[in-house]
């Protein structure tokens, strides 16, 4: 059983395990608890323990730890990109990519001598001077969901404890062990014990955090209605809440794209990382002329594509999380067919073989009043649907309940700055397979996509991880 990590110490808790599996051979690798509130309870008064001199240790101090901290994950960025790969599925190339994207956050956070900055204005009246400054909230609790089990974490605890903050992070029990790793890590850097606590769990340790009074703040990724739930009880509780929810991202195909970029891209964006993703290309919108050039590139070269155990060199499309979750998606394709649309290319042929696998699936006349053109259905499922001009295309992006990407290609600016002002969405690509903003941006979902205020990472999330105060003084 893999233990919690509360005040320093690694503890086993008496709780119900669920298996970890390789999702490649499906074979059970390691074993996580799950957890109860009596861990939660431990772990919330440890990261509240250790508050006080955290909080107080100078951002020099903390920033010297970060940088440690930094060193270190790039001396194990191998071996972390092995773990995400073994249990997740997803090719190592693509985990070498989450922990790439995950330690530029561990980057940003070194900043925080700059980030953390107030601001000043003397003398705004009669000799009196005001002063906004920075503090930190507290105890903060971290969700992430098991699609990025190194990446999301660091999104979430290396920017709230240079903040000053201390926190408990609970990983997915599906891949618990890229957090293992980060905190083992984080703790030979030489952080003191309880400025980062992990809880292993799975729906009532994250109820349990969201109730704990001693929580300031929540940082949430997951799912549409799990992040709902987690926005509406922690808010409720008076506390910040970040909650990222799902997508159903839309990538325009204009006649004008040079295709020989776009395909390789768009198949890139729909089954990189076996479509769970939530920057995933969900739904290619052929416009015009696309609709006759574009699928008969797509269809040769997503029938190429391999599938395979991610540590295999060569492999495209590594396995699914869980048998579950692979007979889900199998089923969408199902329906898809139910509902009206054409299967070009069905990945179910794949679905025979050991472990989670199903190959990459491209249905054709796909539209959004079909579950398949409007759920996400995070795996290797490409829809396709036709469109006959530009504002088609983007009033049926704008039609989905959640908004967190948009991919436009073409070679025409007035076309892309037409599709940047007018989609709902909060990340948008111009001929680019994954419009993933850099860890000095905010990670910027709308609607359903999102709920809060502050995003992850960038400015938004040292604003989310500190509370401001201001000083008026006359001497
Ligand atoms: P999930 O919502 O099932 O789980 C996410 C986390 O919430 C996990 O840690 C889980 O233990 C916890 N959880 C699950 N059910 C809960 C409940 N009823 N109450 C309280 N907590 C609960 O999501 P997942 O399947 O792990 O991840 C895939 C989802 O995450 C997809 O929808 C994907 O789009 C989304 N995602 C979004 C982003 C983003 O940035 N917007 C990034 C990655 C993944």
């Amino acid at each position: 059983m893999i233990p919690n990590l509360i005040g320093g110490e690694w503890l086993r808790p008496e709780a119900d395990t669920l298996p970890v599996y390789d999702p490649a051979t499906g074979e059970v690798i390691e074993q996580v608890p799950l957890s109860g509130t009596d861990a939660v309870t431990a772990a919330v008064a440890a990261a509240d323990a250790a508050y006080k001199d955290w909080s107080r240790t100078p951002v020099m101090d903390r920033v010297r730890l970060m940088f440690s901290f930094k060193a270190r994950l790039e001396a194990g960025f191998e071996d972390l990109a092995r773990i995400v790969t073994r249990h997740h599925g997803k090719t190592l190339d693509e985990a070498r990519g989450e922990v790439r994207r995950g330690v530029e956050v561990v980057d940003f956070a070194c900043g925080a001598p700059t980030l953390l900055q107030g601001r000043t204005l003397r003398d705004v009246s009669g000799g009196v001077d005001q002063d906004l400054y920075r503090f930190p909230l507290g105890v903060v609790a971290g969700v992430p969901p098991f699609n990025f089990p190194v990446m999301i974490p660091l999104w979430m605890f290396p920017l709230a404890v240079v903040a000053g903050n201390t926190f408990v992070l609970k990983p997915s029990e599906r891949t618990p062990l890229g957090a293992v790793r980060l905190a083992e890590l984080f703790t030979e850097a030489g952080f003191p014990p309880g400025v980062l606590n992990l809880v292993h769990g799975a729906g009532p340790v994250v109820d349990a955090l969201l109730t704990n009074p001693a929580v300031a703040a929540i940082s949430f990724v997951g799912s549409a209605p799990v992040a709902r739930h987690v926005y509406e009880v922690a808010a409720a509780q008076g506390k910040r809440v970040q909650a990222l929810g799902g997508a159903k991202n839309h990538i325009v195909v204009m006649p004008d794209a040079d295709l020989d970029a776009a395909v390789p891209a768009i198949l890139g964006s729909a089954f990189g990382n076996a479509g769970e993703r939530c920057l995933a290309g969900s739904v290619a919108v052929a416009v015009g002329d696309a609709s006759g050039s574009l699928l008969e590139p797509l269809l040769a070269r997503a029938a190429a594509l391999k599938v395979g155990p991610g540590v295999e060199p060569g492999v495209d499309v590594g396995p699914l999380i869980r048998a579950e979750h692979r007979d889900r998606v199998a089923g969408y394709i199902e329906r898809g067919a139910a509902e009206g649309a054409v299967v070009l290319l069905d990945g179910r042929s794949e679905t025979s073989r050991a472990g989670f696998f199903l190959g990459p699936t491209v249905l054709d006349r796909v539209s959004d009043s079909m579950a398949v053109g409007r759920d996400e259905i995070f795996g290797p499922v490409l829809s396709v649907s036709h469109a006959a001009t530009l504002e088609e295309a983007i009033g049926q992006a704008n039609r989905m309940s959640l908004g967190n990407m948009a991919v436009i290609f073409t070679r025409s600016g007035k076309a892309a700055r037409q599709f940047r002002e007018q989609v709902d969405a909060g990340m948008i690509g111009v001929n680019v397979p994954v419009a993933q903003p850099f860890a000095f941006f905010p990670f910027s979902g709308w609607k359903g996509s999102f709920f809060g205020d502050l995003h992850v990472h960038g400015t938004d999330g040292i604003d989310f991880y500190t509370r401001k105060k201001m000083f008026i003084s006359r001497w």
